[in-house]
């Protein structure tokens, strides 16, 4: 059979352009699909540091049919993993100062719907007929709304037409334009409605391809569930629940080269499942660099998180002082809120041998707080995917975690049940309360006193495959049933 071809369209990849998650997934499950033998290539707008990062590239072709953008330039790069990038060459559009989508001062790109509608245009133009290049893809992937206009373009293109896949990694950001722009960015008119790109009256590039596409996708089983309901469908959970047969959860993989404690050049003390000897000196190392006191049989809670509403963190500090007393040391590390930042550092101050909180992203502190601490705390209040309690398996420190999400599926609760059938590997609580999670934090505690169990515990969650191969399996799987070939 001919390789799956894939065009993959995204407005962020990781190492070049990063704001969230959604970077990460565009570096690393094309990598892992072509490997796989399939055929990708990702199409991305050619911001400064795109254009900067990438001095080798190449012209493939110029544009005509963008609509009101004029000549727009097509170049090709090579990753060094050999993944093609296709970079839209389009300065007026994409070459400033500032981030992917605010400029200096916070506030968003005024021509934003043009810039993401450029990008969803040429993914449309690139997928479909009246493509101007010999490769024409059997699929096009979008992500999240920067891209979501693209299945839209295709559905009133001339045919054939790919089959199209829309993938969304947080329902929170949906692109919501007036509806002026519908015809502007060169839609007809009559797809402004309920059954089209309409949502309250403005243009959603979100409604747009959740609507449009053929499936979507997003980044775990169970905010696939929790998005056709109120609060998390955000608005869209009426479609997404009317489309729940089109609708499918696979979850995201870790990078294993990065996160590998047998072979992390950010730890002091290397370790592995078969010999796990390596942890408690990597603990000792963390609790003297933060100042904790220096005590192996204290457990010491981990946090690395954004400090914002989603994450659940407020809960904390009112069960601070009974979880101290017990006693326990928690390392904080982290920035966002100003009032839970401040709430920190007032707990770190009061109780400096047990409170460690540092304010900034530290990507070396946050491998040794994954390897130095003995339990991760993640109560998030929802999670599409999440990263750090699949993170904390390998690392052989169990996580805590809300029943939301990616936590939910990623995360087997060590009741006594799962601790026997050898399938624990963390602490699972419903309802994100400070009581829940107080006594969550309790039974991890009391389970963490018993050796034996917590190395079973432990040793579970270690040999866990949070590998992107196993996502990328099931990405290639849906592929292979949308285009008919299973
Ligand atoms: P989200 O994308 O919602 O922030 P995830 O758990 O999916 O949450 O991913 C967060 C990523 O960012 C993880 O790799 C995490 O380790 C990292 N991270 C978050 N805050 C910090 C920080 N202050 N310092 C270092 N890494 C951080």
């Amino acid at each position: 059979m001919l390789p799956l071809k894939l065009l993959f369209v995204t407005p962020e990849i990781t190492p070049i352009i990063k704001t969230g998650g959604l970077a990460d997934v565009s570096a690393a499950l094309p990598t892992a699909l072509q490997e796989r033998g399939v055929d990708v290539r990702v199409l991305i707008p050619g911001y400064t540091h795109v254009m900067e990062a990438l001095p080798h590239k190449r012209h493939v072709t110029e544009l005509m049919n963008t609509g009101a953008h004029g000549e727009v330039h097509l170049l090709e790069a090579t990753l060094p993993d050999g993944v093609t990038l296709l970079i839209i060459d389009h300065p007026q559009s994409y070459e400033r100062d500032g981030g992917p989508y605010i400029d200096h001062n916070g506030h968003d790109w005024v021509d934003n719907a043009q810039r993401f509608g450029l990008l969803s245009k040429v993914g449309a133009i690139l997928g479909g007929s009246l493509s101007p290049l010999d490769w024409h893809p059997d699929i096009v992937q979008c992500n999240d709304w920067q891209s979501a206009l693209t299945p839209a373009y295709l559905h009133f293109s001339p045919g054939p037409n790919p089959a199209t896949v829309m993938t969304i990694h947080n329902m929170a950001f949906q692109g919501v334009f007036p509806p002026v722009l519908t015809t502007q960015l060169g839609l007809p008119a009559s797809s402004f409605g309920v059954n089209g790109v309409e949502y309250h009256g403005q243009l959603s590039f979100l409604k747009a391809g959740l609507y449009y596409a053929n499936h979507i996708t997003t980044v775990s089983p169970t905010y696939a569930e929790e998005i056709q309901q109120e609060p998390l469908g955000f608005g869209m959970q009426g479609l997404l629940a009317e489309r729940y047969l089109d609708l499918t959860g696979i979850i995201n993989g870790i990078d294993k080269h990065e996160w590998n404690p047998a072979s992390d050049p950010h730890l002091p003390h290397p370790y592995s499942a078969d010999d796990l000897s390596g942890k408690a000196a990597n603990k000792a190392a963390l609790q003297h660099k933060l100042g904790l006191e220096v005590n192996p049989d204290i457990p010491l809670l981990g946090i690395i998180s954004r400090l914002t509403h989603q994450k659940g963190l407020d809960l904390l500090p009112s069960i601070a002082p009974a979880l101290l007393a017990m006693p326990v040391q928690i390392v904080i590390l982290g920035s966002g809120s100003s009032e839970l930042e401040t709430a920190f550092i007032l707990l770190a101050q009061k109780s400096p041998n047990q409170v460690a909180a540092v304010i900034g992203f530290n990507e070396g502190l946050s491998h040794q707080i994954e390897a130095g601490a003995d339990i991760f705390l993640m109560p998030s209040r929802f999670e599409p995917c999440g990263l750090n309690q699949m993170y904390s398996q390998c690392y052989g420190t169990p996580p805590i975690v809300h029943a939301t999400g990616g936590l939910a599926d990623t995360v087997v609760d060590a009741t006594p049940e799962n601790i026997a059938n050898g399938s624990a590997t963390g602490f699972v609580f419903k309802h994100a309360t400070a009581h829940r999670l107080q006594e969550c934090i309790e039974r991890a505690i009391s389970a963490w006193h018993d050796k034996e169990i917590w190395q079973k515990i432990q040793q579970n969650g270690m040999r866990r495959d949070f590998s992107w191969n196993r996502s990328a399996a099931e990405y290639m799987a849906l592929y292979e049933n949308l285009l008919g070939r299973d």
